[in-house]
């Protein structure tokens, strides 16, 4: 019997994950199904409902559905509640437990698949919506040292660093003015071919530029590395939130490394 499970997002035709979770399927032996389902903007929570009365077990949720999936859960994660949003849902007899995966995510693929030690590192973390708050507690959990979040909107890095402790300190762009180990881009400007506004100086050799866009280089990946710095894309975050979330729904862990290899080839 082949359970089923489904990403959820507006646009979703674009989305890897059905890829994704068909590898981990094939390599892990799990019998699992998994489709993309575009839900329309006003009908997010109708279409998990039918997806749930016709068998899904578990889902993911993408763009723009992340808060209203956080709405829906009837139980949360620690995780999924200081992230203030959920991207992987797990259907239980008893209710929807809501759980955020896109954290451990980008922390696996900085310590696991990019060799950086976490411990003791200074982070600048550019943008302040819901991709950057859902990996600052991870990136704390795991030992960074602490982290600055720079945004264009001052007043929503001042107000995301203030669910923190103070390890966590907001800004705008144009502040940070000397080197930092890891410097993540979590803004949707690379979506647009746009920069952020930040200092040259944020980038030394030993940085490590990331930027969780995908699947092009980017203006921020390419200032970096004029400035010396190495560089990753989102592409290792996306397949290790994947693998995350399977993880919580199957117990399995799937081996990730031939994964990212054959979504790069
Ligand atoms: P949100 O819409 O919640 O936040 C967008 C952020 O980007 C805000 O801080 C916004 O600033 C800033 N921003 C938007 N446009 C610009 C610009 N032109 N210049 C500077 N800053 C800008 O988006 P998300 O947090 O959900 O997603 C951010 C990015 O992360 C997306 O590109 C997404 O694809 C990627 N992502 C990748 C994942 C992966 O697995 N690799 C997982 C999750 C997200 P302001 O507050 O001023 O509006």
């Amino acid at each position: 019997m082949t359970d089923r499970y489904a990403v959820f997002g507006h646009p979703i035709a674009h989305s890897k994950s059905p890829l994704i979770h068909a590898a981990f399927a094939h390599q892990t032996g799990e019998a699992i199904s998994y489709e993309a389902i575009l839900a329309p903007l006003d009908g997010f929570a109708a279409s998990m409902a039918d997806f749930i009365a016709h068998g899904g077990r578990g889902a993911n949720v993408t763009v723009p559905f992340k808060e209203e999936a956080f709405r829906l859960a009837t139980t949360r994660t620690p995780r999924a509640a200081l992230a203030g949003a959920v991207n992987t849902l797990i259907f239980t007899g008893s209710g929807i437990a809501g759980d955020n995966t896109d954290g451990a995510g980008l922390v696996a693929d900085l310590t696991r698949n990019l060799g950086v030690e976490l411990p003791g590192t200074r982070i600048l973390l550019l943008g302040a919506g819901g991709a950057a708050r859902g990996v600052i507690g991870p990136l704390l959990d795991a030992g960074a040292a602490n982290i600055v979040v720079a945004n264009r909107t001052v007043e929503k890095a001042l107000a995301l660093a203030a669910l923190f402790d103070n390890r966590v300190g907001g800004t705008g762009f144009a502040e940070p003015n000397a080197p930092f180990d890891v410097v993540i881009n979590a803004t949707s400007a690379s979506l647009a071919g746009d920069l952020p506004p930040i200092s040259r100086a944020v980038f030394a050799p030993r940085t490590l530029a990331y930027d969780m866009m995908y699947g092009r280089d980017t203006p921020f990946l390419a200032l970096a590395r004029e400035c010396g710095a190495s560089t990753a894309d989102g592409l290792g975050m996306l397949v290790e939130q994947a693998a995350e979330a399977f993880f919580v729904w199957r117990g399995v862990r799937p081996d990730t490394a031939a994964v990212i290899a054959s979504l790069r080839a």
